[in-house]
């Protein structure tokens, strides 16, 4: 598809105030009827800057066979711009981007790029606090074909997903506290009932909608209520808000004991909110059982905003070799017409979140993909390609 219906990028300067700012114009030839969407494409750094672009072409191009038109803004952050600027988020790039229907963002920071103070450069952090993007979608949907690390055959089927709060809990106060002597640090927990409910109402509507379409309809709560004040308060909201939903299922479980389940039975999970540091640690357990980082994608959501991005990190060390899996990029990607197509109400753009799905899930199925990370030799072009390929099979 990428090579028969060839895309045209135009960069241009827009203008003075956003310099720093390309515009990437995709022109078709046949444009009509077509749902538009403005999206903030953001590659950052590391192998964000090389598998960025084939992710955006792809998905781009597949919306477009739905008469839905992406019209896509380089918005540049990062380290890299850190390095060369002094300012690793302009005021007016963050601006271009809130001002999108959604942000399409790779990966940032990098390890020989730091603040002053020792810090890492971390804009996609930015965005998540600023635009209130509470609730953290980590899908855990395992591929065909791969050697994965749980031996039960029902792993190779794995959908559940785990729902972090992405702007409070342990990180909502990162920084060195009044409470901090010479000889001791804390952080403190911050739950909130307004982010708690906006994260279980997600996580219940999610719920409803995944049985709608043969899920199992259930939600669990991840937390540490048994010790934690703050993690019982979690707890107590979440039994407020299930009154809503009674038709679904409200489960519960330690964050310990979740740990374990997603090694002995992840096949008994469905929709899985829980705490930020909780979820950070989780759904990289998750990636793991994708068989690794860059299989797996999520959506950053709020209730004027969502980021959409794999959720594995710069990987330096093999930036520019052509080994990164961009798996979990183009995921992403079709969780982001998913996004735009509930949101805006366009089915078109569902439908071709579906294709893509589906066209991930049938590139592994025919043979022949073994991503670098999985131990093989399939770098981002050849399984582009194969997506590509299944793409075009399903239009
Ligand atoms: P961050 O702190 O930004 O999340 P990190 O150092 O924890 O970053 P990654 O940058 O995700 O982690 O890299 C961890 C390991 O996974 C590295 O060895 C890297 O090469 C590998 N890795 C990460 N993403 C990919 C990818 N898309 N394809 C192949 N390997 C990857």
């Amino acid at each position: 598809m990428l090579a028969s219906r060839k895309l045209i990028m135009q960069k241009q300067n827009k203008n003075k105030k956003f310099a720093k700012i390309f515009a990437f114009n995709f022109i078709y030839t046949e444009e009509h009827n077509m749902k538009e969407f403005k999206i903030a494409v953001m590659p950052g750094d590391g192998i964000g800057k090389e598998i960025t672009e084939p992710s955006v072409n792809l998905i781009t191009e597949t919306a477009k066979s739905f008469g839905v038109k992406l019209n896509n803004v380089l918005v540049d952050a990062g380290a890299e711009l850190y390095a060369r600027t002094g300012d690793a988020f302009p005021e007016e790039n963050f601006e271009e981007a809130k001002s999108a229907d959604a942000i399409y963002l790779c990966a940032m920071g990098l390890p020989t790029v730091r603040y002053p103070d020792g810090t890492e450069i971390g804009p996609q952090h930015t965005l998540r606090k600023r635009l209130k993007l509470y609730a953290g979608v980590r899908p855990c949907i395992t591929m065909p074909n791969l050697p994965l690390p749980l031996k039960d055959e029902r792993a190779n089927n794995l959908d559940f997903v785990i729902v972090r709060e992405s702007i409070e809990g342990i990180f909502a106060a990162p920084r060195k506290g009044q409470l901090d002597t010479e000889d001791v640090a804390y952080n403190a927990i911050k739950v909130s009932r307004e982010i708690s409910e906006k994260l279980f109402d997600y996580s219940f509507k999610l719920a409803q909608s995944r049985k709608a379409a043969g899920g199992m309809g259930k939600v669990t709560c991840i937390d540490k209520a048994n010790v934690l004040s703050s993690m019982f308060y979690f707890r107590k909201i979440f039994d407020e808000v299930k009154q809503k939903y009674p038709d679904i299922v409200a489960d519960y479980s330690y964050v310990d004991a979740a740990a374990l389940t997603m090694v002995r039975k992840p096949w008994s999970l469905d929709v899985c909110p829980t705490e930020n540091l909780m979820g950070d640690i989780l759904s990289d357990l998750a990636s793991a059982l994708m068989g690794g980082m860059g299989m797996s994608s999520s959506g950053e959501i709020g209730d004027n905003n969502a980021v959409f991005q794999p959720t594995h990190g710069t990987a330096p060390d093999i930036a520019g070799t052509g080994k990164a899996n961009p798996t979990g990029m183009i995921l992403s990607g079709g969780l982001m017409l998913e996004y735009l197509g509930t949101k805006f109400n366009s089915p078109e753009a569902v439908k071709a979140s579906n294709v893509i799905k589906q066209a991930v899930k049938n590139a592994y199925a025919a043979g022949g993909l073994l991503p670098y990370e999985l131990g093989g030799t399939s770098g981002w072009k050849e399984i582009t390609a194969a997506i590509d390929k299944e793409i075009e099979k399903l239009l």
